[in-house]
């Protein structure tokens, strides 16, 4: 079989497979899930491992996938990621592969994690005071994420990437200090505009931080001019702090919105196809898995979800409804 690309009607492949391997996670990131969690998906809906393995090959080998990102929820939770990260190098040396993870417990498996073929993590880290960790998260877990951040950067899972969320009132006093501590251990940070996935549905477009903010705050600290590369796929928006090498990122996801060039396309924990966070359609794939579908069945039906790709996320469009699964069940 001929690669099938994973082409939309407007204009788009998508070559970045984002995969979420659970829904769980240990924190409970305010912006993100309630105090409470959520209700986890039931463990036989969710792909087995052997599944994500099949899956993952069959983007790679017939849909033209490069880039694998495991995702959650929070990946570091599933039992088998060593193991799926492992498979899936094996079958294609060539795919670059990377987890975003709140880094808790990393310090443990960075070196399985690299050895079994992993290229680089994102961990996600929003302050590094620990009494506004605790405020964020709802855990006292800093040291924990600290640890992880070295022992990837230790194990050579780089360059290790920072994300950071900033929320008025709560850490958005801190962008400077966050990206001083940064630059000290060799971390990229970026920062990323705050988006309407909360399963409380507590985002609002006039109280979230915006890029524009971010920036200035920045810009009083440091000397930021930007940094050559142009945008593409690419969503951070990078610039040279204090005339490089270091760079800084701003993720303007909602004021300036990238859709027109990603190269995105999701995979949920459960088996179903997403071509955006905020579609409000998926398309089931593990149905036909467990019916017995070959590998070009599959694929063909993948390939068919992603042409109906809506344009852009519509944010701002007076229609705007927020998608059915929160951020955590989709795989950020
Ligand atoms: N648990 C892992 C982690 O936190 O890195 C992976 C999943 S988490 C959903 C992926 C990323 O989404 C994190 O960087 C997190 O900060 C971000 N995120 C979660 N909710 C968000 C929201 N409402 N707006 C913007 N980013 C969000
Ligand atoms: Fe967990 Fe990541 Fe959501 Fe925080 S952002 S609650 S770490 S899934």
């Amino acid at each position: 079989m001929q690669v099938l690309p994973l082409a939309d009607d407007h204009g788009r492949v998508a070559t970045d497979l984002r995969v979420s391997l659970t829904d769980k996670c240990n924190l409970r990131c305010t912006y993100c899930m309630p105090a409470e969690g959520l209700d986890w998906m039931p463990t036989d809906q969710q792909l087995s491992d052997d599944e994500v393995v099949r899956l993952v090959g069959v983007a790679a080998r017939h849909l033209g996938v490069r880039e694998v990102r495991f995702t959650g929820g929070e990946p570091l939770v599933r039992r088998g990621i060593v193991d799926i990260v492992g498979r899936v190098k094996a079958a294609d040396p060539t795919l670059e592969l990377s987890i975003t993870t709140n880094a808790l417990g990393l310090s443990r498996t960075a070196g399985a994690l690299a050895e079994a073929g992993l290229d680089r993590v994102n961990v996600s880290l929003d302050t590094v005071r620990r009494d506004t960790f605790a405020e964020i998260t709802r855990r006292d877990r800093l040291d924990d994420v600290v640890a992880g951040l070295a022992a990837a950067q230790e194990a050579g899972l780089g360059p290790v990437k920072v994300n950071a969320v900033l929320m008025r009132g709560v850490n958005d006093d801190q962008a400077p200090e966050l990206l001083r501590w940064c630059l000290d251990r060799g971390y990229q940070l970026r920062f990323i505009e705050q988006m309407p996935l909360d399963a409380q549905h507590g985002w609002s477009r006039d109280g979230m931080v915006t890029a524009d903010e971010i920036f200035g705050w920045l810009a009083a600290e440091f000397d930021l001019a930007p940094a050559g590369e142009p945008r593409g796929s690419a969503p951070a928006e990078l610039f040279a702090v204090d005339g490089g090498p270091a760079t800084v990122g701003v993720i303007a996801s909602v004021t300036r919105p990238f859709c027109g060039d990603c190269d995105r396309v999701r995979l949920t924990a459960d088996g179903q196809v997403r071509t955006c966070l905020f579609a409000r359609h998926e398309s089931d794939l593990r149905t036909a898995l467990r019916a017995g579908a070959t590998d070009e069945e599959i694929a063909r039906r993948w390939a068919a979800a992603m042409r109906t790709k809506a344009p852009g996320h519509g944010i701002d469009d007076p229609s705007f409804l927020q998608p059915a699964r929160p951020m955590s069940a989709i795989g950020g």
